[in-house]
């Protein structure tokens, strides 16, 4: 009985050290006692036992014996699997920092750091130009004639852009621009988005990775002086331009090249570039005079130095120049922004039109990278997070005015599944976008949430319009001035290619990345296999290697501590309702990283191949950013109590989704006993989650359905409207008459004792206003809430689709 207790003793004291991450000295301390006390319980030296103890002891805390015998060998191993990284990944790897990422990727994220971060907030001077002049912009928006009439913004909406300095939102007062926030940037574009996709689309594009935005971070000061405020006042439309017919997602293969040469800029001779490019998809450039372009800078002639290959560049070229191709368009999807291609053929640009100037010739790929891990969580998290407020809006008042079977379709449980998607959808994206954005407005770059924003909310976008068009039945399909959905979703693919092909973005970036920034010890042990000074190299490896180690198997005992008691005494903040919602994400972040250790550690660099593994490995790890912007979220807003159906089932959806990646990471890991043991530590007990019920999802979609605070705060910053004769405010206006309507419409059906329908509406009304059963009054405003909602319903017709 005493050897039992004793053996007991022992697994609780070791499991203990593995969960707190015990020092190795604490570990050895412990195995001295434990030897001791087996020695004195069975009055008997365990002299194997001694003897085994001492060689580990003694191998693994003298350093260099330790690192003699086991590191130098492994470092040896690890440079051989590591996967060799190009220049390019490189770049790409190191832009930006970490933040919140990091600590998801510790397997005990500190919830007081993240909820001690301030709740982002609008200037006073922000909110009042999205209540102002953007509001005032996206008033006079009509899409379909934007889209239909002109296939261009009208001239009022230009006038508007440069009067209200819409394409410099992100540059500093000081070069006349409006120097916003992240959040108000993201905020401004969401609204637009929520007007009309091209015009958002083209005010997004000058505030993000383009010539501004280079300028601001790399631009001489005579560069920004001349450039910033023409394109702050819109007098410069500037587009920037990568990709071509051989580079996409691999924008490293750029076969588009200049030449260092002598060329005669403005009358007189000078240093310069040949440049040629054969450019497409590059949004603005059918009216860009100004116009951002990557190549690879080739010296041959030796004029700037030995190196004859420079790397890749950045050019700021005026249209204007000769050998400049401009002005042809693309179709993307019916949008109407200006998107086309542009060619150049060996135009001269002096080094002055360099941005940054000659310093930063062979930098360019690094100066997108560090840009475009801030940009990315920015526009189409914009775009994304705006098209679920829209749908909310509009999706929630027309399932509410839309009667079938003489019942709101809204209340079929059918379509209520789709309105829970779309609320619980928006309200996480919502949450993630103001988190991030407060984040970037704090000086951070977290280039692995931006990937994660940029996937996640341009998929929220797919799913959420693809649910609202569902609802909307034929009154979304049929396109005209009173359809405010299709045009959104005819341009989804259009957010999911551009900043990161979705695909790629899932199946490389977030993960890929994340393993590698995120990872507390993972890019230490990668410097030092790569490090020339072989010295350093074996100290740094043996350090990281045995932190590693120690917070793999401490994530293991986490995992299995945390499986077993369901997170239950994990200390967490909240109120009574999302307090467990912390735990089990605790308990995810544990079980993620360990299998990521896991998994990392058996397939080393071949996990790059592995995509549709590190696509499941992203997902946890996105999961775990976006439910911990949902809590972060509610608690921003002080825990609004009709919130929380919002809250949970959000949370309740990423648990689930976490729980169905990690289930195929477990079955379908390359070897199936580490798949076993993985499945045995990180559910114990079998799979813990499941998907939001029914009775929560129906709380959630009955907030859609009639106007109140938690409709209002979920959709804020959407474009909204009471003019019955807007698309969306007709919309609005119907719900409010509908509301009204139908307290009286049950008097008369019980005075008359008959079923109002449609066809005997006015009949019923009349013959209820003629018998006394409503007044007047009440008769005029039910023949108006009848004739409103019938106006909601109807699509447009054309009598020549030709010229419609
Ligand atoms: C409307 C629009 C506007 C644009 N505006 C601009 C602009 O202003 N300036 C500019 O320079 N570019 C612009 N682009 C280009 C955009 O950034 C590219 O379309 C994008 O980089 C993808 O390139 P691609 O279309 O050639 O697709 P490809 O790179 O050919 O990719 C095709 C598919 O393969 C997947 N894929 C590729 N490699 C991998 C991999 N290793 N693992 C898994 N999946 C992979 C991708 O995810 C994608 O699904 C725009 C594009 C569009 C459609």
């Amino acid at each position: 009985m005493s050897g039992l207790i004793f053996v007991l003793i022992v697994i609780a004291a070791f499991w203990s050290l593995a969960y707190f991450a015990a020092p190795l000295w604490l570990w050895t301390v412990a195995a001295a006692v434990g030897l001791v006390a087996e020695g004195w319980l069975t009055h008997v030296a365990p002299v194997i036992g001694w003897v085994v103890f001492l060689v580990l002891a003694v191998s693994l805390n003298v350093h260099p014996l330790r690192r003699m015998l086991i590191t130098d060998h492994l470092l040896g191993w690890f440079r051989k699997v590591l996967p060799p990284i190009s220049e390019t990944e490189r770049i790409a790897i190191d832009a930006g920092n970490t933040w919140w990422d990091a600590d998801l990727f510790t397997g005990r994220p500190d919830w007081k750091k993240l909820l001690g971060t301030p709740a982002p907030a609008l200037t006073e001077e922000e909110q009042a130009f999205l209540d102002g002049p953007v509001d005032e912009f996206c008033k006079s928006l009509d899409d379909w004639q934007i889209t239909h009439d002109l296939f261009d913004l009208p001239p009022s909406a230009w006038e508007q852009i440069r009067k209200h300095r819409l394409f410099g939102m992100i540059i500093p007062k000081q070069y006349g621009g409006l120097g916003f926030s992240a959040l108000a940037h993201s905020t401004v574009v969401m609204k637009i988005g929520t007007r009309s996709t091209s015009a958002a689309v083209t005010v997004m594009v000058p505030n993000s990775l383009g010539p501004g935005e280079l300028l601001m971070h790399y631009g001489t000061e005579e560069q920004k002086a001349y450039y910033l405020p023409r394109l702050a006042r819109g007098e410069e439309i500037p587009c920037f331009a990568l990709t071509g017919p051989y580079v996409g997602s691999d924008a490293g293969a750029l076969p588009d090249d200049g030449v260092v040469c002598k060329g005669m800029y403005q009358g007189k001779e000078t240093l310069g570039f040949r440049v040629s490019w054969d450019k497409r998809y590059i949004t603005l450039a059918p009216i860009a005079t100004l116009l951002g372009v990557a190549f690879k800078a080739y010296d041959p002639d030796h004029l700037l130095g030995d190196k004859e290959d420079l790397g890749i560049t950045l050019g700021l070229i005026p249209t204007n120049l000769p050998g400049v191709e401009i002005g042809k368009r693309h179709n993307p999807l019916n949008s109407a922004f200006m998107n086309g291609p542009t060619r150049g053929t060996d135009v001269f640009i002096p080094f002055d039109c360099l941005i940054g100037g000659t310093q930063y010739i062979g930098q360019g790929w690094r100066m997108l990278m560090n840009c475009l891990s801030v940009g990315r969580a920015i526009s189409l998290p914009a775009l994304g997070t705006g098209a679920g407020k829209h749908a909310s809006r509009v999706t929630g008042a027309y399932a509410r005015v839309r009667k079938q079977f003489r019942v709101p379709i809204g209340k079929f449980e059918g379509v209520e599944e789709a309105l829970t998607r779309i609320a619980g959808y928006t309200y996480r994206m919502d949450a993630a976008r103001r988190l991030t954005a407060g984040a970037l407005d704090r000086g951070e770059k977290p280039s692995v949430l931006s990937a994660i924003l940029k996937y996640h909310c341009t998929e929220g976008m797919r799913q959420v319009l693809g649910d609202a068009m569902d609802v909307h039945g034929g009154r979304g399909v049929m396109m005209g001035p009173r359809n405010y959905l299709a045009r959104g979703y005819q341009a989804v693919p259009v957010s999911i290619t551009v900043e990161g092909a979705n695909i790629l973005t899932r199946s490389m970036i977030i993960f890929g990345q994340g393993a590698i920034r995120a990872h507390p010890y993972l890019l230490k042990e990668m410097e030092a296999a790569s490090s020339d000074d072989h010295a350093k190299a074996a100290v740094d490896f043996d350090r990281a290697l045995f932190a590693h180690i120690g917070f793999t198997i401490s994530n293991g005992a986490r995992s299995l501590f945390l499986g077993l008691t369901g997170a239950l005494f994990s200390p967490a903040p909240g109120d009574g309702a999302t307090r467990r919602y912390y735990r089990q994400l605790s308990r995810m972040s544990a079980a993620f990283t360990f299998t990521a250790d896991v998994g990392l550690l058996m397939l080393g660099g071949e996990m790059k191949r592995r995509e549709k593994l590190s696509a499941r490995y992203g997902d946890i790890l996105s999961h775990l950013y976006l439910a911990s912007a949902t809590l972060k979220q509610y608690e921003d807003q002080g825990r609004p109590p009709a919130d929380l159906p919002l809250v949970e089932w959000a949370c309740q959806d990423s648990l689930y989704a976490m729980q169905q990646a990690l289930e195929g990471i477990l079955r379908n890991f390359p070897s199936r006993p580490f798949g076993w043991f993985m499945r045995l530590l990180v559910m114990p007990l079998g799979r813990p989650y499941a998907p939001a019920g029914d009775r929560l999802g129906h709380k959630v979609a009955k907030l859609l359905l009639e106007p109140s605070d938690a409709r209002d705060r979920l959709t804020r910053h959407a474009f909204t409207s009471s003019d019955p004769n807007d698309p969306v405010g007709r919309m609005e206006h119907a719900l409010r008459q509908t509301l009204a309507a139908e307290p009286v419409e049950e008097k008369l059906q019980q005075g008359l004792k008959k079923r109002l329908a449609p066809a005997n509406y006015l009949k019923l009304v009349a013959e209820g206003a003629a018998k006394g059963v409503i007044d007047a009054r009440e008769a005029a405003m039910l023949k108006e809430a009848h004739a409103v909602a019938r106006d909601a319903i109807d699509v447009d017709e054309f009598g020549n689709l030709r010229n419609a």
